[in-house]
């Protein structure tokens, strides 16, 4: 690095890797430690209160008053002998963050004291301030209550000096105003629906659960060089930058060894992560330079989304102390791969039974195929649904980009699995089933499991691929709170459920065995899911192709595609399952319209204001100094002579000439088209103008700033450049 254009780049080769001296190898010791969890329950409550919560947590019963009370006590104590001196409700609004509002542990004593205090009421609910959130029209500001009341089923932890208590957050009138509330409503509606779909195969199930395990993709950036762009610090990715000369192509970063300072702060949040309780398991680089990988063990779906909330916190937190920057936006860099969040979702019974895992006898097999099938069946019925879960303003980048499933949510089951439905699909008939034909199946589905572990071919490309025991969802952005992908799948499937049963009820009712009216209606289902099914490469062009004549849509506009939430099917689904009321669900698309038409709002405002006031003057200066030179030679040489010389530079001042035009018109019409969406007063229709007609001209001012980044003096440059960005660490 002989010529440092940047003091910043400078301040990132003085730097000392952070040796945060972790320790790590006793892990289940330090697990949990900031956690108020059932052993330290068992420790700090009254025996009345510690099973009161056990059965809130594991059976949903309410908790009463005087309860409450009793575990607001334990929890104080052990809070305040831990140095915690607040207390927050933690919540998730329709933001792409979480909020909480800190309050001390402090009343009024006597002689003007104060005192430590927290009592069952506080504990249970409380009332922020909450007209800045957004509320989709929900909340009018003049009436701006809404209030947060407790998760019993997601522990309390402590971050620094403040006790954090997970909670739902609803508006005074009963409206969710959160992600938490309607993926409670959908994961208990999915337990009901799926224990009723057990009982056919086993009466003891009475609690069926979602897990997840989510994988996390991020990209760290050095500080210094991250400050040095507005385009990250205000939109979160790079908006212009011309690709470095090497990136990913020689695969060399995926697997690699992991950088040192990137591995010191791996290891500090982790550290940080453990003592929350979020079991982080796995660490890699990933495909582009200074991307990485994390994964946990999975857990049951509510904990698993608090807890990856909370991991991007705290790794955005550590990061800062170690001079990084991670950034979680789905597309931060043109060219090379976007961060997806890998959303592994399966079902698991309270008898220790994976319901997506095959299982050790034609019994349990056709548990699974039912279970698998009906999957199948719910992404093929919602498919415009589940797209609309995951699309939005930021993954529109990064869906159909490089390396990225496509817009079309297709599904991939490997050729067994695919060879086994179809043989049932075949086999079975209207007809009563034979003892031949009965035999034959249920030996067929018994030997899933040795075939299985020899057919664990994965297709990455796939959005929503089946890996042995699992959905592996990986349309989900890196940023979102999987919250909104995990409502819709639950409540689909819950809902999707209970057709099923009673649809196989009605075969037995006139009279088919239960094996074999299970097996007709998959069979149905089977035969109307193959449009869905995909094993090939989702990346290429030939599948775009081959999807639209399947009849799925590969939708990439985002207001459009948000409208799937709106389908009459959605609607039924969403509504029927007591997941969202009407008005909540409209709220929450309008909520989606708007946050992309800000999000737009600002890249373009930024992108115009670094292209007149970055970009230009420094267009103009390299123009001034190349005709200087022109005047020069002319002086010095004249004639034929300068002709000769002058013509390349005459050339590179007329092409530097015509980007400044360009840029300069472009920016002036890109305000123009702002100017006429915002006085659009549908949502849908202003997203739909912010799309059409201003987000075109985001990548094309940016395609005659990266071509002058190409031409102008290196040191002259006013932003650190991809290769800079990419490959300091
Ligand atoms: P990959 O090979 O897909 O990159 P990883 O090891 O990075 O796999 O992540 C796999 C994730 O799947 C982990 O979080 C793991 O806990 C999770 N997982 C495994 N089994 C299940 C399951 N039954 N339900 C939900 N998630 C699961
Ligand atoms: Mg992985």
């Amino acid at each position: 690095m002989a010529q440092l254009r940047f003091s910043a780049l400078k301040d990132v080769l003085d730097r000392v890797p952070v040796n945060p001296n972790r320790p790590s190898a006793d892990i289940s010791t330090m697990f949990a430690s900031d956690v108020f969890d059932l052993p330290k329950m068992e420790k700090y409550l009254p025996r009345e209160a510690y099973n009161a919560v056990g059965r809130a947590m594991f059976e949903g019963t309410t908790i009463s008053r005087q309860i409450a009370d009793q575990v607001a006590t334990g929890l104080k104590a052990w809070a305040i002998e831990r140095g915690v001196t607040h207390y927050t409700h933690w919540f998730h609004p329709l933001t792409d963050s979480t909020a909480e509002k800190h309050d001390a542990f402090i009343e009024h004593g006597e002689h003007g004291r104060l005192l430590e205090s927290f009592s069952g009421n506080l504990l249970v609910q409380q009332e922020p301030d909450a007209s800045s959130f957004p509320s989709g029209g929900i909340r009018n500001t003049f009436e701006a209550r809404g209030y947060t009341a407790w998760d019993v089923s997601s522990p309390a932890f402590i971050i620094g000096s403040t006790l954090c208590i997970p909670t739902v957050f609803v508006s005074y009138t009963g409206e969710a105003l959160d992600y938490k509330t309607p993926l409670l409503k959908a994961l208990s509606a999915l337990d009901r629906a799926a224990v009723d779909v057990c009982h056919y195969f086993d009466k003891d199930v009475k609690k069926v659960i979602a897990t997840l395990g989510v994988e996390q993709e991020y990209f760290l950036i050095d500080e210094a060089l991250f400050y040095a762009r507005p385009d990250m610090v205000l939109a979160d990715r790079t908006l212009m930058g011309h690709q470095s000369a090497k990136d990913q192509q020689l695969a060399d970063h995926y697997f690699g060894s992991i950088p040192e300072r990137v591995m010191c702060f791996m290891k500090d949040f982790e550290y940080e992560a453990y003592r929350l309780g979020i079991p982080v398991k796995t660490r890699h680089n990933e495909v582009a330079p200074n991307q990485f990988e994390c994964a946990p063990l999975y857990e049951e779906a509510n904990l698993a989304v608090d807890h990856n909330q909370l991991l991007m916190d705290v790794m955005k937190r550590v990061a800062r102390r170690h001079k990084f920057r991670v950034l979680f936006h789905e597309k931060p860099f043109a060219g090379i791969n976007g961060s997806g969040k890998h959303c592994n979702w399966s079902l698991a019974t309270d008898t220790g039974v994976n319901l997506l895992s095959p299982g050790k006898n034609p019994k349990s097999n056709l548990q699974f195929l039912t279970f698998l099938v009906n999957v199948l069946k719910t992404v093929n019925d919602h498919n415009e649904l589940l797209r609309a879960s995951v699309i939005n303003e930021t993954n529109s980048y990064r869906l159909g980009g490089h390396e990225a499933p496509p817009a079309i949510i297709s599904v991939f089951l490997g050729t067994y699995l695919t060879g086994m439905l179809e043989s049932i699909a075949r086999k079975v008939t209207d007809r009563k089933m034979s003892p031949a034909l009965k035999t034959e199946l249920k030996l067929g589905i018994g030997k899933i499991p040795e075939i299985l572990l020899d057919n664990t071919d994965r297709n990455r490309t796939s959005p929503f691929a089946f890996t042995g025991n699992r959905f592996e969802f990986r349309a989900v952005g890196s940023s979102a709170n999987c919250s909104a992908p995990m409502i819709v799948l639950n409540s689909a499937l819950a809902s999707q459920l209970v057709r099923f049963r009673e649809e196989v009820d009605a075969l037995i009712k006139k009279g088919r065995k239960k094996d074999e009216a299970i097996f007709a209606i998959l069979k149905n289902y089977i035969l109307e899911t193959e449009r869905i099914r995909f094993e090939g490469d989702g990346y290429s062009a030939e599948w775009q192709e081959e999807a639209v004549a399947r009849g799925l849509s590969g939708q990439v506009s985002v207001p459009e595609s948000l409208k799937g939430y709106l389908l009459t099917q959605s609607k039924e689904v969403l509504i029927s399952t007591g997941v969202f009321s009407d008005k909540e669900l409209m709220s929450r698309v309008e909520v989606e319209y708007e946050k992309f038409v800000k999000k737009v709002q600002i890249e373009a405002r930024v992108l115009g204001d670094l292209a007149i006031n970055h970009i230009v003057p420094v267009a103009v200066r390299y123009m001034t100094l190349l005709l200087d030179n022109v005047r020069g030679l002319k002086e010095v040489f004249g004639g034929i002579e300068y002709e000769r010389l002058a013509g390349t530079r005459k050339e590179l001042i007329v092409n530097t000439s015509d980007h400044i035009t360009m840029i300069k018109k472009l920016v002036n019409e890109m305000i123009e088209e702002r100017k006429k969406a915002n006085i659009i007063d549908s949502l849908f229709e202003r997203a739909l103008a912010y799309e059409r007609n201003v987000k075109p001209y985001l990548s094309e001012i940016r395609y005659h700033i990266d071509k002058l980044e190409q031409t102008v003096d290196n040191e002259m440059w006013p932003l650190p450049k991809y290769r800079e960005l990419l490959f300091t660490r």
